[in-house]
Order: structure tokens, then sequence, then C-alpha cells
């Protein structure tokens, strides 16, 4: 439900074009929150590859002047890879590890000054189930994700003095046009989804977007360097 539980807050969001970077976006806004939306392409106000060494810096110094400051960061752009070890890539394992971890690095370390200067700061990092698990074909994916998690921790940690919370959200399988052609393709990969949950469902962006409204808000003051899973209870069978 939305409430002004927000308002005030200056915040960027990435992926926000689609899936639940564009669900955030909303949500944050609902709550009332100023939101600056950046995605690689779409109707949002930063339209760039994060990977490119200066978009982070860019993206920070545009937000800033339009919102009048920053002090949240939701870094959900992020791409989904599956390969088996044998014969996977040494450029598309890369290309993972730049996308998922290496631009979300950027993003924060560049906006350390302004999170300082606003005190009470939110961060709030999208790992995944496989921030704590691995599977098959997914070692660059997971790799990312454990990463993310590393590296909300070790943030959480060195700007906890500065007063900003930073928690890494690890959504369970999400029905976002990420995974729609998994699911499309192999129906009985949504099945399996669905009956692993206890909710006996796929999660929507929604789900995701509420709780980092939450994280972002004053009622998570007291909350940092943790992964929270929202997967429907999923990992409980793992
Ligand atoms: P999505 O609908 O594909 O949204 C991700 C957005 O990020 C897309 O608009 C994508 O643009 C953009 N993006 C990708 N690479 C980028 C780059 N280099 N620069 C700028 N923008 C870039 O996926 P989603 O499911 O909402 O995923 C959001 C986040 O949640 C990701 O970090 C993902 O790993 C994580 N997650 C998703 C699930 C799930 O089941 N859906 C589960 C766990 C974690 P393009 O479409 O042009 O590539």
């Amino acid at each position: 439900m939305a409430s002004d539980r927000l308002r005030g807050r200056k915040a960027i969001v990435t992926g926000a074009g689609s899936g639940i970077g564009a669900a955030t976006a909303a949500r944050l806004r609902a709550d009332g929150a100023l939101v600056f939306t950046a995605d690689m392409q779409g109707d949002v106000d930063f339209v760039a590859d994060l990977t490119t060494p200066d978009a982070n810096a860019r993206l920070i110094e545009q937000a800033v002047a339009a919102l009048g400051g920053l002090d949240t960061l939701v870094p959900c752009a992020g791409i989904s890879a599956f390969h088996p070890l044998e014969g996977h890539d040494d450029a598309y394992f890369q290309r993972v590890l730049d996308v998922n971890v290496v631009s979300v690095f950027r993003l924060i370390r560049d906006a350390v000054p302004h999170l300082k200067a606003a005190g009470k700061g939110r961060v709030v990092t999208i790992g995944s189930t496989t921030s704590s698990h691995g599977d098959e074909g997914l070692c660059a994916y997971a790799a990312s994700k454990h990463a993310v998690l590393g590296l909300t921790k070790s943030v959480a940690a060195e700007l906890g003095p500065l007063g900003v919370t930073v928690n890494c959200v690890q959504p369970g399988a999400i029905a976002t046009p990420m995974t729609a052609p998994a699911f499309t393709q192999m129906p009985e990969f949504k099945t399996f989804w669905e009956n692993k949950a206890p909710l006996r469902r796929l999660g929507q962006p929604e789900d995701i977007a509420d709780v980092i409204a939450f994280l972002c808000s004053d009622d998570a003051r007291f909350m940092s360097g943790h992964g929270v899973w929202i997967d429907g209870g999923a990992m409980v069978r793992h």
C-alpha cells in the first residue's frame, strides 16, 4: 500500500526500464521519493550501458542535478547467464561480472560523497538465491551474485559509521522479461519453481519492490549488511 514514508528521499534506480527495477521505481515514487531512473534503453531518465567506465559517475552527476541531492541507491540492472562450465567463454564470464558486480561497485563508490552528505543513506543491492547457492550452468551468474552479497556486507561495514545502511535482496524466481524466455521454452522449469515455493507461485516484480521500499525507509533504520531472501519460501527446502 502506498504511503509517504519515503518523502524527501532522492533515489537512483538502475534497470528501471524493466522488471524489478521498473516496479521499484514505481513503488519508491508511490511512497513519496524522487526517483532518477537509468537503463540500457526505454523510457528512463538516463540511457547508457552502465558497464562503460564513466557511466555511473555521469549518472550520479545528472541525478544529483535533477533531484537536488542523492541519498538512496537501488542498482537493479543485471543480466542472467546460463552456460555449462565446459566451453564457457572468458568474455561472457567477464561480461556477467561487469554488469552484475563491477557496475554496482562503481555506482556505490562514486555516490559515497553524496551518501555521506545526506547522513541517512540507503543502498539496496539485488542479489539472488544464487548469492548463497550454486547450480549447474550458473558458474558466472552465481559467482556474480555471491560477489554482490560480499560487496554489500563489506560496504555496510564501511559506510555504517556514516549513517548509511546497505542491504541485499535475494529474489527467488520472479516473472520478469529476464525469466520469460526460459519459462516459455521450458514450462517444466516454471512448474518446478512454482512447486518449490511453499507459497506455490512465481514471484512478481512488486513482491521484490515492496521489500526494497521497506529497506529504503526509516522502518529499516537498524538493519544493515544483510541478505534478505524473497522467494516464497523456496529455499527452506534447499
Ligand atoms: P529485466 O526485466 O531483464 O531487467 C533488467 C534491466 O537491466 C533490463 O532493462 C536490462 O536492459 C538492464 N540492463 C542489463 N544490462 C545493463 C547494462 N549494462 N546497463 C544498463 N542496463 C542494463 O530483469 P529483472 O528480472 O527485473 O532483473 C533485475 C535484477 O534482479 C537483476 O540484477 C537480476 O539478476 C535480479 N534477479 C532477478 C531474478 C528473476 O527471477 N527475475 C531473480 C533473482 C535476481 P536490457 O533488457 O536491454 O538488457
